[in-house]
């Protein structure tokens, strides 16, 4: 089998070190060498020199992985793993010869549903009846869905949360410039409190904020799950929803880090010039500066640092240059805030067990920092950090644009 050529050629560039074993988390919880980045890596060249007869046997080592990167930053020879993982899982998807059920309903959603707002929207709310209806309390009571994943599925806010924030919003008090959007497809329908406060928070400081009514998905699940054409079909789309926007911003990491590579994904200038213009909103408010100041917020916060934020787009100081801005704010030391949570799209979901275990470790440390709120900016990331803290922690789990809000703003 052979995978796109750069990807093969990059998986040379790895003299197998080894120096990135010790930041991989599978290999942390596994302790296999096939469940290690340099593993992997040789597998996947293997793989493209067809000298691997049972493509089925190194499958799960590769699913397994979480796309999490923290090898790429670990990495002394620059070797771009991302990369070729996310290609040579395009390849398996096209060699399965049958899917499992599990593989095609997935398939099904990301095309048909998440790449598409508006059967999205609809599908939101017919959930939000049937949870209404008790339709999700009975599911996990009868074992229809398992238990362990009530507190990762999250519940479905009331309809004035999930309202779509197309529009164009003027600046608050003397203009700065005017900034794009982008609100996610899941993002807006269970975080979509989250893109207000981003907007809002855009708004005080002085940018007009446009959101494109024709966004989508930005593809990240699809890469993820080796469906790179229907990635690039939602790319595509973008960039043409933002052909306006000089700078389009995003809240959430894993979908900053994909609308970031599209050039990647697409290979024209004019998708690498789109990627050019994306950025975290935190990364935003550090380079041009906070005009409003942020409400006070005396307690003890630890920031955990999403993987796709940190070792995908290279953004570490940002969040933290504009935390420490916030008036009584205590930054606590938290040694293990580039490691992964275990959420890594919907790898919680699907590697329960394995996702667990990584979660767990990583709520062990936020409970010794001593931290009482933890902030992270991805929704993923929230979400299973809230799923492996006990309420009896009393630790909050929050976005970093909730912190930067200034006391008094008008909501837009
Ligand atoms: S992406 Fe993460 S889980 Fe996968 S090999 Fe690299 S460090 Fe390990
Ligand atoms: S990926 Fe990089 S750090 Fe890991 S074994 Fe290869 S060269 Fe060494």
């Amino acid at each position: 089998m052979k995978s796109e050529v750069d990807s093969y050629t990059a998986s040379l560039d790895c003299v197998h070190c080894g120096l990135c074993l010790e930041a991989c988390p599978t290999y942390g919880v596994l302790g296999l060498e096939t469940d290690s980045p340099r593993g992997r890596i040789y597998l996947m060249r293997a793989l493209a020199e067809d000298r691997i007869d049972d493509v089925d046997a190194i499958r799960p080592h590769l699913e397994q992985c979480l796309d999490c990167r923290a090898c790429e930053t670990a990495c002394p020879s620059g070797v771009r793993y991302g990369h070729i993982l996310e290609t040579v899982r395009a390849d398996l998807e096209e060699a399965r010869p049958r899917r499992d059920l599990a593989s095609r309903v997935r398939r099904l959603l990301l095309r048909h549903l998440v790449a598409h707002q508006g059967r999205l929207r609809l599908a939101f709310r017919l959930g939000r009846v049937a949870e209404a209806l008790g339709l999700r309390w009975l599911a996990f009571r009868i074992g229809l869905l398992p238990r362990k994943m009530d507190a990762l599925v999250p519940r479905i806010p009331p309809a004035a949360e999930r309202r779509s924030l197309a529009g164009r919003y003027p600046a608050k008090g003397e203009k700065r410039g005017t900034v794009g959007l982008f609100t996610g497809c899941v993002m807006e329908q269970v975080f979509g409190r989250i893109n207000v406060v981003t907007r809002d928070l855009l708004v005080a400081n002085g940018f007009e904020v446009v959101v494109p009514a024709s966004q989508t998905c930005c593809g990240a699940l699809s890469l993820h799950d080796g469906q790179r054409e229907d990635a690039r079909r939602t790319a595509r789309h973008n960039l043409q929803a933002f052909a306006d926007c000089d700078v389009v911003l995003n809240n959430s990491a894993g979908c900053g880090a994909a609308l970031r590579e599209v050039g990647e994904l697409l290979g024209t200038d004019e998708a690498h010039a789109f990627g050019a213009r994306c950025r975290d909103v935190t990364e935003f408010l550090a380079e041009v500066g906070l005009a409003a100041e942020p409400a006070p917020f005396p307690h003890k916060v630890a920031y955990d640092a999403p993987c796709h934020l940190c070792h995908a787009q290279k953004v570490r100081t940002a969040p933290l240059e504009v935390l420490r801005q916030v008036p009584g704010i205590e930054l606590v030391p938290h040694p293990t805030s580039e490691d992964c949570c275990g959420s890594a799209g919907i790898y919680n979901l699907v590697h329960r067990q394995l996702a667990a275990e990584i979660g767990d470790r990583k709520a062990a440390a936020l409970r010794a920092s001593g931290a009482q709120v933890v902030v992270s900016g991805n929704p993923g990331c929230m979400m299973q950090i809230r799923a492996h803290l006990d309420p009896g922690d009393g630790i909050e789990v929050r976005h970093p644009v909730e912190l930067l809000l200034p006391s008094q703003h008008d909501r837009t």
